[in-house]
């Protein structure tokens, strides 16, 4: 990735209905969303001018607000037609989108009903979550020291960033071991997801994914799952333990941002990226860009 900041760059950014300049596009420190995490984003890619599954993203924003109890001032329409003025605005047509709502600055304190809801979606060029090289021969994760909370512990279906910072932590983790990335666990043992994506795993041309019943059941995910079932493949949604990743041969995530990639190593597992694995990395990509025949 650019190691320009990304408070200190060209373009433009959306923020509550108008286009300014991108080094302009700032809030007060005296933020609710800043000091309570009271802020919801979505993470979207445009491929050829076309945003993938655009309205899907967008609906979900407005899901995670409303979790969060707070209400986007705007429509989903208008939200929609808002990433792609943004997308044109920045002359962008291969692009990662990242809308967020957030409180304002009206009170700061745990209670907030009067804060101003605020919008923004910024969008910039951003080729591959994970190092091409890496993506072609599997990345490799540890176990992540933390575990995804319960349903009744967090907000967990909305794409939230208090929910985030365990994901940082592990992440920053990972990395300073050599890792690219930390499985998490969740609150029960099962495997949950990556720090930023979701999980499958492949034994005997089977394919079997975590229910997704206490983290994000990814946008991506679901079009991974309707993809391989499409082309005849049997996908198994439930729990996993831990200890079950011995069986399987083959493993990789998904994600908005990370597409299809391989995972090579999670732990004291290995696995070697196949035939499946890479046919749905391909196939996802060509799908996106509206090159596959069979959606
Ligand atoms: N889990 C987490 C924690 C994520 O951050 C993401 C990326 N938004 C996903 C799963 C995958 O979601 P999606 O496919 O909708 O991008």
């Amino acid at each position: 990735m650019s190691s320009v900041p990304f408070d200190d760059r060209d373009g433009w950014i959306w923020l509550d209905g108008q286009f300014v300049p991108w080094r302009e596009a700032k809030v007060h420190v005296l933020t609710h969303g800043l000091h309570y995490a009271s802020a919801v984003f979505e993470g979207e890619r445009m491929y050829g001018g076309e945003i993938y599954e655009l309205t899907a993203h967008t609906k979900r924003l407005f899901e995670s607000a409303r979790i969060l109890d707070f209400e986007i001032p705007y429509t989903v329409a208008e939200i929609d037609q808002a990433c792609k003025d943004t997308c044109a605005k920045n002359g962008l047509e291969d692009a990662y989108i990242r809308p967020i709502a957030w409180r304002g600055s009206e009170m700061i304190g745990v209670s907030a009903q009067h804060t101003r809801i605020h919008v923004a979606i910024a969008v910039w060029d951003w080729p591959s979550y994970f190092k091409p090289e890496e993506k072609a021969k599997g990345i490799r994760m540890c176990w992540a020291k933390y575990k995804r909370p319960s349903p009744e512990t967090e907000p967990v279906h909305a794409k939230a960033t208090g929910l985030y910072m365990i994901c940082t932590i592990s992440k920053h983790a990972a990395e300073k071991d050599g890792y690219t990335d930390a499985m998490m666990l969740d609150y029960r043992g099962y495997i949950a997801e990556s720090t930023g994506s979701n999980v499958f795993f492949i034994k005997d041309g089977v394919i079997h994914t975590p229910l997704p019943d206490c983290f994000l059941n990814g946008i991506t995910r679901q079009s991974v799952i309707k993809l391989a079932r499409a082309q005849g493949f049997e996908v198994v949604e439930r729990h996993i333990k831990p200890e079950e990743l011995a069986t399987f041969s083959q493993c990789f995530v998904t994600g908005s941002a990370a597409e299809v990639t391989p995972v090579a190593q999670i732990g004291e597992y290995s696995f070697t990226p196949g035939a499946l694995s890479l046919s749905l990395m391909d196939d996802y990509a060509k799908m996106v860009r509206r090159q596959l025949a069979t959606t």
